[in-house]
């Protein structure tokens, strides 16, 4: 199968044959059919799958061969990604796809100002891609009008629900037509995800290019136990050990990114650090030279889980593992993309066990464990499998065969009940926002 096949127009084609797209991805071969058609989409395909270009490239079709010329501040085709990062990079990929098109395209966010984007609004933009509070504002602020609207696309849409955008995702589900082809995609398909579909898309075509919640297969993963004390220098000897050339590596919290950096740079590793309390324009810059391989280590809480596309990246490491274990899914699609293998460590220590437990379930598969020489925990990590059974208590050390040995030698450490701390429920509780503005037109 080719792209010319599909039934896409030659400026389009000449746009992918630039980037070295050769054949579709299952995901595009399926999906650009199905909105060339018209039809409403709900598409799981997991990371790294080009499902960008899978709903992209036929929108900007549809926008060249159908509908009027933009007018003022309104927009023909809204893209909601949940961060600004994702908005910037889908924002990027759509340009390039749009390179031989006559169309305009543009990306919003919050922690800019809003003037230029408004002033850009101006003259009208027939792909907008942004974040849903900031247009919002531009909504508010009248510098945009949604009345032209022809496509929205929801990506990443489980992720917007768990970063709390349900509340701007029903506001802004009220401002547009009802006459629209609506497209979802999602790394993953919770039921909170099927009920915003259920409200939002008119008989949409499924598509799941793989097995639901399966972590790509191009990716080995392995668990190092290691006690939570020492998960810094067990990382350090692990990069030096392993000659690591370039790492993601994701810490639960902002004060957890900040501290690893501060403890590699203080070791004179080339490292750097992106969350959300950082100025854009610095989580830009720090992702932009990561990408550029002028960071070698770029550490990162999870906003940087999701849809970020760095090239050739070799390596994730689970400095924490993530409290919402889908999330696993999506730091470790970082790397393996488009193809590629690559490698996902997770430095687990015991009170980390529910959520590995949880991973485990959820990937239907048992982690390889390795301990590292001299980083074996004091405090053990209990046997966790796919079923989602933790063993809380360690198996009773074997009595050394010999008879008259000494039963009493080598019991190792036991883990006391209670040094295992208890975790919250894994999954958050989310929101689902509420839509009653009553049944929409199909397009
Ligand atoms: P995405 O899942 O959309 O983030 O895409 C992942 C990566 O695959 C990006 O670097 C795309 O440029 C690349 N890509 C998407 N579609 C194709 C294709 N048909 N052939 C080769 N690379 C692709």
């Amino acid at each position: 199968m080719t792209f010319a096949t599909l039934g896409l127009i030659e400026p389009l084609l000449r746009a992918l044959e630039a980037l070295g797209y050769q054949t579709p991805t299952p995901v595009q071969a399926q999906a650009i059919p199905a909105v060339l058609a018209g039809r409403d989409l709900m598409a799981a395909a997991q990371t790294g799958t080009g499902k960008t270009a899978g709903f992209a490239v036929p929108l900007l079709q549809l926008l060249t061969m159908e509908g009027p010329k933009v007018t003022a501040n309104s927009v023909r085709a809204l893209i909601l990604c949940p961060t600004r990062e994702l908005a910037e990079q889908v924002h990027a990929s759509v340009a390039q796809y749009a390179e031989h098109l006559p169309l305009t395209t543009y990306a919003v966010y919050g922690g800019v100002s809003i003037n230029p984007q408004m002033m850009k609004l101006r003259k009208g933009v027939d792909v907008l891609v942004g974040t849903p509070g900031r247009l919002i504002d531009l909504f508010r602020q009248n510098a945009l009008k949604l009345n032209q609207l022809q496509t929205l696309v929801l990506d990443e849409a489980d992720r917007m629900l768990d970063l709390g955008f349900s509340e701007e995702l029903a506001n802004i589900y009220r401002m547009l037509p009802k006459k629209r082809q609506t497209l979802l995609f999602s790394a993953t398909f919770s039921d909170d995800i099927r009920l915003l579909a259920g409200q939002m898309l008119i008989d949409p075509l499924s598509i799941e290019v793989s097995p639901r919640n399966v972590a790509a297969n191009t990716v080995k993963q392995w668990v190092v136990p290691v006690d939570k004390k020492r998960k810094a220098e067990l990382f350090v000897h692990l990069m030096r050990k392993g000659k690591w050339k370039q790492v993601l590596v994701f810490a639960k919290t902002r004060n957890g990114v900040d501290a690893l950096v501060d403890k590699l740079q203080g070791l004179g590793i080339n490292a750097d650090g992106i969350h959300g309390d950082k100025p854009q324009a610095t989580r830009q810059r720090a992702l932009d030279r990561f990408k550029a391989s002028e960071v070698q280590i770029l550490v990162a809480t999870d906003v940087a889980a999701r849809g970020l596309d760095i090239e050739d990246l070799p390596m994730v490491v689970n400095f924490d593992l993530p409290i919402v274990a889908e999330d696993y899914i999506h730091r470790i699609g970082r790397t393996g993309r488009a193809g590629n293998t690559g490698e996902a460590i997770s430095l687990v220590c015991a009170d980390e066990v529910n959520m590995l437990s949880a991973i485990e379930m959820l990937t239907r598969q048992t982690l390889t464990r390795k301990m590292e020489q001299d980083f074996e925990p004091e405090h053990r990590v209990p046997d966790t499998d796919a079923s989602g059974q933790v063993v809380k208590k360690p198996k009773k050390p074997k009595k050394p065969k010999t008879s008259g040995g000494g039963g009493k030698r080598n019991l190792g450490k036991w883990v006391e009940s209670g040094e295992v701390a208890a975790e919250p429920s894994i999954k958050p509780v989310r929101k689902v926002p509420v839509f009653n503005t009553g049944p929409r037109k199909k397009k």
